[in-house]
């Protein structure tokens, strides 16, 4: 048998070593560039648009009171010559579902369109990094400042951001209570300090809440407290807009000359300047492939567009487009004609229809209704042996304007009212009017009896509404 020479030498086991692995990464400042181009200008025209919405309608009268107020103490919310009370709860529930199948429709289609261009997180980030680089200068001059030792003059340039900051937070939190709360009157209290103790809490809240999450926070935000960049990928198809990086276009990338002849040098449109990452709010790098921190701001697609044409490139080398045309090479056309498809298609039809239904019932809604209670106490025998029950009947006008009504009672043979029949409500109130019912002696069943109370506006008798109640002949 051949024998070996080799020497076995004993391995000595590696000591175990303890691994510490953090549960969360610490926040690695961002400091976005400014860019400029055509998405810029679109964000800032939103940023116009759903602020001017924000803050001027609370501001906005409607028939002599606030067009858009959520009066929670009054349980009423007036939405322009609408009122809405808590019977109405149905068409919040609507509004949600509407909500919902838009965003659904919106995000198949066009991807976080929402995010990067109305989200009030997106929207108050801009107008706060806005006011920080007014005061501290774009990125590298940010970088720089951060990076000094504390002196008189950055300390009076952080002092001016953040009280611009909470001059702009301060006013979002007023606002907001003024939606709420009559906001003519909240802006006297502010001006006499005179604010109750909730006005006070939600209007510190809401502006702390603004001055955290838009100064300080903002991409944390979306990366780890917003569920919508979570589920979102469950919207998306391969048809769905997003903002993507055409690699088979940009590498290899590589730095070069604006001279330089990128074939001959083997390399692709990419010039590896970063800009794409030094614009972006929530720090990534798209040429990695599309990742859920993106908030589709297109901030990357400007600054990129603006290198490519520095370069005398075409432009679109990060751009809008979907997966299908990347693998396909599909053009703009054939992107647009996808739009339709079965999923967008769906839900488009059950949006419209949810839009259809809840619109109609809103305009054929009937200004009036009514409760029936029936008084806890026990029926009496009262003239010539008639059975009277008592009733409260809520009436709600939720009309603008008082109207006078008149009610009539239908149920066993000879049952009458024997109280007031005629009685006024003013506009916008509830009014509870007692009721007193009689049906003559041997007139229905010992027991439960139905009754319907019919209550008819006077002057117009296609407003009425019928309720049933229940009368009680003791046995
Ligand atoms: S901005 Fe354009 S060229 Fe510059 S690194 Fe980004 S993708 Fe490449
Ligand atoms: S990757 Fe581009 S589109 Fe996405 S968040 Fe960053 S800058 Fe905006």
């Amino acid at each position: 048998m051949p024998t070996s020479n080799l020497k076995v030498v004993p391995i000595k086991p590696a000591e175990p070593k303890a691994v510490e692995q953090r549960l969360y990464e610490a926040r690695k400042k961002i400091y976005p560039r400014t860019v400029h181009g055509w998405f810029a200008g679109w964000r800032w025209i939103m940023v116009g648009i759903t602020q001017v919405i924000f803050y001027g309608l609370p501001w906005l009268s409607w028939n002599g009171r606030q067009a858009v107020l959520f009066d929670l103490e009054a349980r009423k919310f007036h939405l322009f010559g609408l009122i809405f009370w808590p019977q109405d709860f149905i068409y919040l529930t609507a509004l949600l579902v509407v909500s919902a199948l838009s965003l659904f429709l919106f995000t198949a289609i066009a991807g976080r369109l929402f995010c990067g261009y109305a989200c009030p997180q997106t929207v108050y980030t801009e107008i706060f990094l806005w006011i920080e680089r007014r005061i501290e200068g774009d990125r590298t001059a940010r970088i720089r400042l951060d990076q000094q030792p504390m002196s008189l003059h950055k300390f009076g340039l952080k002092t001016a951001k953040h009280a611009a900051w909470l001059a702009v937070a301060g006013w979002t939190g007023f606002t907001f209570v003024g939606y709420f709360t009559p906001i003519r009157g909240l802006a006297a209290q502010v001006a006499a300090f005179s604010l109750g103790p909730w006005q006070t809490f939600w209007i510190f809240f809401y502006s702390f809440a603004t001055y955290g999450q838009a100064g300080f926070m903002r991409e944390q935000v979306c990366k780890y407290m917003c569920p919508y960049a979570r589920f979102q990928s469950s919207m998306f198809d391969k048809d769905t807009l997003i903002i993507t990086y055409d690699a088979e276009r940009g590498e290899p990338r590589g730095a070069r000359s604006k001279k330089a002849n990128p074939t001959a040098m083997g390399l692709g449109d990419c010039i590896d300047c970063n800009v794409c990452v030094h614009v972006c709010p929530t720090g990534i790098d798209i040429r990695k492939g599309l990742q859920y921190e993106c908030i589709a701001c297109a901030a990357c697609v400007d600054s990129c567009n603006d290198v490519m044409q520095k370069m005398g490139y075409d432009k679109g080398l990060i751009r809008y487009t979907t997966q299908h045309a990347i693998t396909n090479g599909l053009g703009r056309r054939d992107i647009w004609r996808r739009v339709l498809r079965v999923r967008t298609l769906v839900y488009s039809a059950i949006l419209l229809g949810v839009t259809l239904a809840v619109g109609l019932s809103i305009a054929h809604r009937t200004p009036l209704k009514v409760d029936v209670i029936r008084d806890r106490g026990m029926p009496r025998e009262v003239d010539e042996g008639a059975i009277e029950n008592v009733y409260r009947l809520q009436i709600m006008n939720t009309d603008e304007r008082p109207h006078r009504y008149h009610v009539e009672v239908n149920g066993p043979p000879g049952v009458s009212i024997s109280s007031d029949t005629t009685f006024e409500v003013s506009g916008a109130t509830t009014k509870a009017i007692p009721v007193r019912v009689r049906v003559p002696a041997d007139a229905g069943a010992p027991g439960s009896n139905p009754v319907w109370f019919l209550v008819r506006d006077t002057e117009n008798a296609d407003l009425r509404v019928m309720e049933k109640g229940v009368f009680l002949i003791p046995k």
